[in-house]
Parts: C-alpha cells; structure tokens; sequence
C-alpha cells in the first residue's frame, strides 16, 4: 500500500548538485530560470513561452492553456500508480544525466508518479537539451518536449519544477487565489510582460498558497527596476521562492490531484 506521509527531508538525501565554481547554483530556480531563458533565442521549431519557461502552442496568438479545457492529467494505472514515459536525448554528459535521473526518481518515493523509460507509449515525455529550460503544463499527447538546457538548467530543482509543469502544475503566483496572498506590483514590472502575473483557473487541492513552493518565483522576477514585482500580503518580509526542491505543499497537492492515496 502507498505510504503518503514521508517528509521532503528524504529528498535532501538525494540532492547532489555540483555546486563548486557554478555561479548559478546558489540562485534560487526561478532566477536561474529567468536568467538562462532570457538569453536563449528560441529555434523555429520550438513552442512559445510564457511566465518564463511554460510552453503553449501558437494557436493564432491565443495563450491557451490546455489544461483549463481539456484533460491533462498522466492515467492512472490499474495498480493505482501513474506511469508516466520519458526519453532523455543522448547528448548530455552522465553526471547530467544523473542529476536528471534524480530528480525524475524523486517523484516515487513520495507520490504515485512513476517517471519510466518509455517503451511504446504513444504519449511521453521527451527531455532534450534544447533554448533554455521549460515545458508545457500537463500531459499534451504525443511526444512533449521538455527543454533542460545542458547550459543552466541541470539542477535538482529547477528537473522538479519542469517535471511539476508536465504533469499539470502551474506557477503558484497565477494561482487563482493568489491576491489573497500576494500583491502583485504591476508598476514595477517590465512593460510588455504583465502578462506573466495573469491569474489562472488553477485547481489548488485544498491547499494554502505557498510560498515555498518550487513553483513559485522569486520577488523580483520580471522586475524593471529591481524592485519586487510580488509582495506578501500580510507580512512583505516574509521570504519567499527560494525552495531548492519540492515542498510539503507541492506533494500533498501531486498526491490530491492523482489521487495517490485512495
Ligand atoms: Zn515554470
């Protein structure tokens, strides 16, 4: 039977990132993410961004989200686990590899996702080192690629966050009840990138905004001027999007939104 009450500490376990003389491994993951994806000009062939590093299809403009109108989500196996088919393109080094493998592996000791080499699945995840680090948000059928960037993105958190995208989560500070948790300060945001704070119809498990959430971005993401584009509400010191991998919140709502423990 699934055991559903395991702590994240047994993650900290699992955390091995090169971090000597890496001048991005002490950033939190949404900087990185913003860091390294602001500089990658995407191939033709690659999907548009938005928020940063979630892939949408360019559907005439349109930023649809497709797991606000369709299904997303990965199925359910008869054995109650969730089987979800990856590759990994053979043009990273092993110690990317690993690191990579690691944070896929993370998933099933503390819910029932199971990232699995793919055999024949017609629907999967394929991780390539292609403009940056992202991914779409949920299952999209077919062959979905996940970008994770030989350059900047291979980090044990920043694999959790693309992976947490790829099976339907999306940045906490769209989530649909963020106002009551945040202040966004769209004053202090970019002109042209206001839509990176768009709220979503999210569904939030239960669950409190967290601030600790690997999907929640640091306070000046977007910013033009330094100054915080988020700020907590009550508290504006409060630190937050500085998670180094899942927290608490993130599995709880992974094993709520798959159903893992019934
Ligand atoms: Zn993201």
């Amino acid at each position: 039977m699934f055991v559903c009450k395991v702590t994240v500490g047994l993650l900290a376990l699992l955390l091995v990132c090169s971090a000597e003389e890496d001048p991005l491994a002490d950033l939190s993951v949404g900087e990185r993410l913003e860091r390294v994806n602001s500089k990658n000009i995407r191939g033709v062939d690659e999907p548009e961004l938005i928020e940063g590093d979630i892939a949408v299809y360019d559907d005439n403009g349109r930023n649809a989200d497709p797991c606000t109108s369709t299904g997303c989500m990965w199925p359910k196996s008869s054995d109650g686990k969730v089987y979800v088919p990856y590759v990994i393109a053979n043009h990273y080094t092993d110690r990317e590899r690993q690191i990579i493998q690691q944070g896929l592996a993370s998933f099933s000791f503390i819910t029932c996702i199971h990232f699995t080499p793919r055999s024949n699945e017609r629907d999967y995840i394929s991780i390539e080192s292609l403009s940056g680090c992202y991914s779409y948000v949920g299952r999209i059928g077919y062959a979905q690629t996940l970008s994770l960037a030989r350059s900047g993105c291979i980090y044990y958190d920043t694999v959790q966050h693309e992976l947490l995208h790829a099976l339907g989560f999306n940045h906490e500070q769209t989530r649909s009840d963020r106002d009551s948790y945040i202040r966004v300060a769209w004053e202090n945001i970019i002109e042209g990138k206001e839509h990176n704070f768009n709220k979503k119809a999210t569904l939030n498990q239960g669950t409190t905004y967290d601030y600790n959430s690997v999907m929640q971005y640091f306070k000046t993401a977007f910013s033009k001027n330094g100054l915080p584009t988020m700020i907590p509400i009550p508290d504006p010191n409060v630190p937050f999007g500085t998670a180094t991998e899942m927290s608490q919140n993130d599995i709880f709502r992974i094993n709520r939104l798959y159903q893992c423990c019934e």
